[in-house]
């Protein structure tokens, strides 16, 4: 069975491993990430934990980046969170200098590759998947494949669904993104209440628990755009099951029945048969992910 090496580029670490082409973990590393950031830094990295794993004989690399990610060419558009790598051909370039072939792909896609193909044991053909957290991270798997076009697809957190709306990261203002980020609960949250002191998200969930009115309502609104936008991608994708993942699906117990309700209400009731929500469980999964998808290039 051939190796990979899975990179997992997140804000705080670069979790990388070696994965097997059937998607298990066999070793792993985490290195951080503000010390490793610039290109010469990140390349020598690589070049060292290749040395360290080479007797594992890696056959390719693949990276799961926080941006937008020209997919099919291998190319950084922009993470706006780390700045230095715009427009940056990292397959081409790490490619030549590492002598082995590098896939880069955004993270919520990679997410979303190791849930279908080892969370639900690629059973399921055609699946949506999000990270609920800051933003709204987003992956799309028709057909047993991930979805792209051009370069990139399935940006969801950025359909715009109101017209003055709040901005969001992207640049643009409305976007469905905005709705149901964590600063979106937390200002939503005061908003009703006026206490002005920080609050967590899990404390929202918490308080919600408890039966507060404020904290409720507040999980009742999330649910309501959530589940509106879900019908809409019902709609588009016609999936099996939405697998949900990141630190607001913590609350996913108290959601998942107002969100169901949602969908069943505003999507077209044949697209939403049978329809599942799930909680993302795969552990590692966007060093697995990235691996899965360097291995599916290298069997295309
Ligand atoms: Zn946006």
């Amino acid at each position: 069975m051939d190796n990979y090496l899975g990179i997992d580029w997140g804000g705080t670490n670069i979790d990388i491993g070696v994965v097997n082409s059937s998607g298990s973990l066999i070793a792993r590393s985490v290195y951080p990430t503000s010390s490793n950031n610039t290109k010469e830094k990140f390349l020598e990295l690589l070049k060292n934990v290749l040395a360290l794993y080479s007797k594992y004989n890696i056959k390719a690399i693949g990276i799961g980046a926080p941006g937008l990610i020209d997919i099919k060419n291998g190319k950084i558009f922009d993470l706006p969170n780390v700045p230095g790598w715009k427009n940056y051909p990292i397959s081409k370039e790490f490619g030549r200098s590492l002598k082995k072939k590098v896939f880069i792909n955004n993270d919520a896609n990679v997410f979303t590759l190791a849930e279908c193909k080892v969370g639900l044991g690629g059973h399921v053909k055609n699946a949506l998947f999000f990270t609920l957290g800051t933003g709204l991270g987003s992956g799309v798997v028709i057909n047993g494949e991930l979805l792209y076009a051009r370069t990139s697809a399935a940006e969801l957190a950025h359909i715009p669904i109101t017209v003055n709306g709040q901005k969001c990261g992207c640049g643009s203002n409305g976007c469905i993104e905005t709705y149901l980020g964590n600063a979106y609960l937390i200002r939503n949250y005061k908003k009703k209440t006026g206490i002005k002191k920080e609050i967590t998200v899990k404390e929202l969930y918490e308080r919600a628990l408890l039966g507060e009115k404020a904290a409720l309502s507040v999980w009742e609104e999330f649910s309501f755009y959530f589940g509106r936008f879900l019908a809409g991608m019902v709609n588009l994708f016609n999936p099996e099951v939405i697998i949900l993942g990141g630190g607001v699906s913590g609350a996913y117990n108290l959601f998942k029945p107002m969100v169901l309700a949602h969908i069943k209400r505003y999507a077209m009731a044949p697209l939403s048969k049978g329809l599942k929500i799930k909680k993302a469980k795969i552990k590692h999964a966007g060093i697995i992910g990235a691996a899965l998808w360097a291995a599916s290039n290298c069997a295309a």
